[in-house]
């Protein structure tokens, strides 16, 4: 009788726990629908403020913008983390054609990659030779690179759902291209653009030199996928035409930046940290709506919306807007650094960094009896439609807290559109739903709430 009574009690306890979160998530799916201030910010960072590339006076209004919303948010604190960042600048708009014979040219729309060498003042003009990836050069082989442009025309694979296993599958020839170009003897590179549409945008992105010396760096651009359907037909007619490229870009000494933070202190265990975040850094083509102004609005939300709810936290939840996602994660780098220096202890880590489109799901890296607590959650996020949990990766700015004692997760939205924005003009403000973006914050405060309330294993 008695253990018949236990069991009841038990039962009946957890109804009731169910039952708070429903009504808990039901509310922050509400309040974020009808009342919310993600898209409003968004629309400043976005309009008023624009592309926020580490080191520029872009970069430096976010922070002190998103620093001042949080101050009025009533949050327990909320504070500035120095962090060092790369400062590399674009210079005057590059220029690019393809010289099907002499004085005969087609204009193509090209854009230089992320701490890219400039071309000579006067530009690069030289033979081309096409490769379908990295794996292309050794093919050909140092006797038809030599003195040559190389172009890296591997396109994104359109028959993966999940887009960016296809980024992956492509990202290589744009981040390392320049390096292994170089030794082949070749004088540039330009990089079909990580793009799964034809269009006239360049998508620029993060490029290395690796150890390569200073006086064997090679200038790379990205060529819209337009333009390098253009230039690969063009090759096809005539191996011999010539490319032309002229970009400016350079590499600056690094300057002073920040992570801007805040956070509400628990009531119970003060010490067990959640961290929810976003990349306040962009590149500087368009404004960084998607990538990431979106993913740091929705942070910001998440900790408005739980005190908009009324909730008041058991652990201590945190915001962190990380700084130089884009080219050198030193902000993921210095906030874990500062962290376990301080001995704080993470329990748990989500970022949103995937665009703000209609979230989907979450996915975890954990191991596997976190994951199946987590799994125990997915029910309650059936009625919004945002039950994709799979274990995998997370997000670059929280990679860096990664120990045994973490779970990571990233916001997994609707992926299909995101590289016709991905690093490109195209990534502004009209192109973020309203809704969409709403709904994916939702999401992640009812994800803390959970993890809130009942911790890790
Ligand atoms: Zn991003």
């Amino acid at each position: 009788m008695r253990y018949l009574l236990l069991v009841f009690l038990i039962i009946t306890t957890q109804i009731e726990a169910q039952n708070n979160d429903q009504k808990q998530i039901n509310e922050i799916y509400n309040t974020a629908l009808t009342n919310g201030s993600g898209y409003a910010w968004l629309n400043y960072l976005s309009n008023q403020i624009g592309g926020r590339l580490s080191g520029s006076l872009q970069a430096q209004k976010a922070v002190d913008y998103t620093k001042k919303i949080l101050d009025s948010m009533g949050l327990d604190r909320v504070w500035l983390q120095p962090v060092r960042v790369p400062k590399w600048v674009r210079g005057t708009p590059e220029f690019a054609y393809i010289e099907s014979d002499p004085g005969l040219t087609n204009n193509v729309p090209i854009c230089a990659l992320g701490g890219s060498v400039a071309t000579p003042l006067g530009g690069i003009k030289a033979g081309v030779v096409e490769v379908q990836g990295i794996e292309g050069l050794k093919v050909l082989g140092k006797e038809k690179i030599q003195g040559k442009i190389v172009f890296f025309n591997k396109a994104m694979d359109p028959t993966n759902i999940d887009t960016y296993m296809s980024y992956s599958g492509s990202v290589d020839q744009r981040y390392a291209g320049a390096i292994e170009a170089a030794k082949y003897g070749a004088v540039g590179v330009i990089v079909r653009s990580l793009n799964l549409r034809l269009d006239d945008f360049p998508h620029t992105g993060a490029m290395s030199y690796g150890d390569t010396p200073m006086e064997s760096r090679i200038p790379a651009a990205a060529i819209s996928t337009n333009g390098a359907e253009l230039l690969g037909a063009t090759l096809k007619l005539n191996p011999d035409i010539n490319f032309f490229f002229r970009q400016n870009c350079k590499m600056l000494p690094d300057v002073d930046s920040y992570n801007v933070i805040g956070e509400i202190k628990g009531s119970t265990y003060p010490n067990e940290i959640l961290v929810v975040g976003g990349h306040l850094d962009s590149w500087d083509l368009g404004d960084g709506s998607h990538d990431d102004g979106a993913g740091c609005v929705q942070s910001m939300e998440v900790l408005r919306l739980l005190k908009a709810t009324g909730y008041k936290p058991k652990r201590t939840i945190r915001v962190v807007l990380f700084m130089n996602e884009e080219n050198g994660l030193r902000g993921g780098t210095e906030y874990a650094e500062q962290a376990s220096k301080n001995n704080e202890k993470h329990i748990f880590a989500l970022e949103s960094d995937a665009g703000g489109f209609t979230p989907r799901g979450f996915s975890f890296d954990c191991n596997q009896a976190n994951f199946k607590q987590i799994e125990s959650w997915k029910s309650l996020f059936e009625p919004y439609l945002v039950h994709l949990f799979v274990k995998g990766g997370s997000g670059a700015d929280i990679g860096p807290l990664k120990n045994d004692n973490i779970v990571l997760a990233g916001l997994r939205p609707d992926s299909q559109r995101y590289f016709d924005h991905h690093h490109s003009a195209n990534d502004t403000f009209a192109h973020v739903n309203k809704r969409e973006l709403e709904l994916g914050a939702a999401s992640m405060a009812s994800l803390i709430y959970l993890f809130d309330q009942y911790g890790i294993k």
